[in-house]
């Protein structure tokens, strides 16, 4: 059995000796993603506490903790098309998917060969989103999908996406949904990309018109979807929380972590800022927040919402001094200056992270409930079947 030490030293000479040379001639976001994940899961470092037999490594808990701090802002940025699938379905796979869907789900998401998105909101169900109406009809050895999803990260580049819909509209609302694994590339799947205001087109609108997969791709039972969901939802928290902090070193305008504070120090410092008691009293506050979220993240077992409110509420706050050092007087940035342009995606940037994954609002709701044991919000329909609740929105 390898000791933490032992592999702590694979994992620095993995990033020392193999990485570079790995991508050292790949050129594109996408390839690049691929050689690199490639590379991890060919050196056994992919999928530490997977078992064995489906890709993983079979390492206990403390060894995830080990790489992370040898891989500290050294994993490529490309890393982050993989976000969904590795940090958020692959575990739900793992822990509630038949052994067939392991077989064929774990491996090549671990290797990088597949690129997941997750296909949960709707235009009109996002935080209500047991309300989504999405449905799928068992036809002999498949399921027929039909509906419409919105805000798809990664769409674009998936290959397969983790799917809610409704195959029990006779139930109540949260028990009549289950959880679907959809190949996306096939016809009857639509793909249409959405601008955000950074200028980037990283989600999507997705349409499923009479689209198909294999009866056995259920995660978890028929019908038993809610629990798969909530399942999900607490990995994504993690992932778009504590997990996003201190990866990478690049200034990127990719993934979800909040601008790191060395570089406001930086900036703070190139624009002779240094000095001035209001900026270094920021930057203090600043740096108290970021070693927040490495405790939460290291210490373990908090509510996932609690890292994820704590990370979006620090992305918002180094966005808000960046802006004020870097574009003082100015909400414009210039374009062709690399510096300026990062620190101008992550204030447009900033705004969406306490979105995805669950808005502000219900992280405190979900901290209320779960996390102090606060009374429940009222649900006037949730024993209402859910073809009887009164819709007000058009299509339904
Ligand atoms: C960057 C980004 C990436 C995303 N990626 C994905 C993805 O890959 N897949 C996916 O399925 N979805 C994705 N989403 C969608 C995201 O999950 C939803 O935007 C989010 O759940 C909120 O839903 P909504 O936009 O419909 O807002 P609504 O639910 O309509 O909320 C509107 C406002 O009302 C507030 N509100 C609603 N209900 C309550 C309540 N009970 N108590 C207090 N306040 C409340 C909300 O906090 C919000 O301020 C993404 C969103 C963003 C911004």
């Amino acid at each position: 059995m390898i000791t933490e030490a032992e592999f702590s030293a694979d994992v620095d000479a993995f990033f020392t000796d193999t990485l570079p040379g790995v991508l050292e001639d790949v050129r594109g976001s996408l390839d690049r993603a691929r050689a690199w994940r490639g590379a991890l899961f060919d050196a056994g470092l992919a999928g530490l506490d997977y078992p064995r037999e489906f890709g993983g490594r079979g390492l206990g808990p403390s060894f995830k903790g080990v790489f992370q701090r040898a891989a500290a802002g050294r994993i490529p940025p490309e890393e982050s098309v993989f976000g969904i699938g590795i940090g958020m379905v692959l575990p739900v796979i793992r822990d509630h998917g038949s052994d067939d869907l392991r077989a064929q789900m774990l491996p090549e998401g671990l290797a990088g060969r597949a690129i997941w998105c997750q296909l949960y909101s709707e235009p009109g169900s996002g935080s209500d989103l047991a309300s989504l109406s999405t449905k799928a009809v068992l036809d002999g050895d498949e399921w027929v999908v039909t509906g419409q999803k919105v805000w798809t990260s990664g769409a674009h580049n998936a290959d397969v996406a983790i799917l809610l819909a409704r195959t029990d509209p006779d139930a109540p609302k949260h028990r009549g949904i289950t959880m679907f694994v959809l190949p996306m590339r096939q016809k009857d799947v639509t793909v249409r990309p959405l601008k955000q205001m950074t200028g980037a087109d990283e989600f999507n609108e997705v349409f499923m018109d009479e689209a198909r997969l294999p009866k056995d791709f259920v995660v978890g039972e028929v019908n038993n979807g809610w629990r798969m969901a909530v399942a999900l939802l607490a990995h994504e928290r993690v992932q778009t929380g504590v997990a996003s902090v201190d990866r990478t070193n690049e200034k990127t305008k990719a993934g979800r972590a909040p601008i790191p504070v060395r570089f406001l120090t930086e900036l703070a410092r190139d624009r002779g800022r240094l000095n001035d008691p209001v900026v270094r009293q920021d930057l203090a506050s600043l740096y108290a927040g970021e070693r927040v979220i490495g405790f939460i993240r290291d210490r373990g077992g908090s509510h996932p919402s609690i890292g994820k409110l704590w990370r979006t509420r620090q992305g918002r706050a180094a966005a808000e001094f960046a802006a004020r050092i870097a574009f003082p007087g100015s909400p414009a940035w210039i374009e062709d200056d690399e510096e300026l342009d990062y620190y101008a995606y992550h204030v447009l940037n900033c705004r969406g992270m306490s979105l995805g994954g669950g808005t502000d609002e219900i992280q405190r709701n979900t901290i209320g409930e779960k996390a102090l044991g606060l009374p429940r919000e009222p649900a006037v329909d949730k024993d209402v079947p859910f073809n009887e609740i009164m819709k007000t929105r058009p299509g339904r």
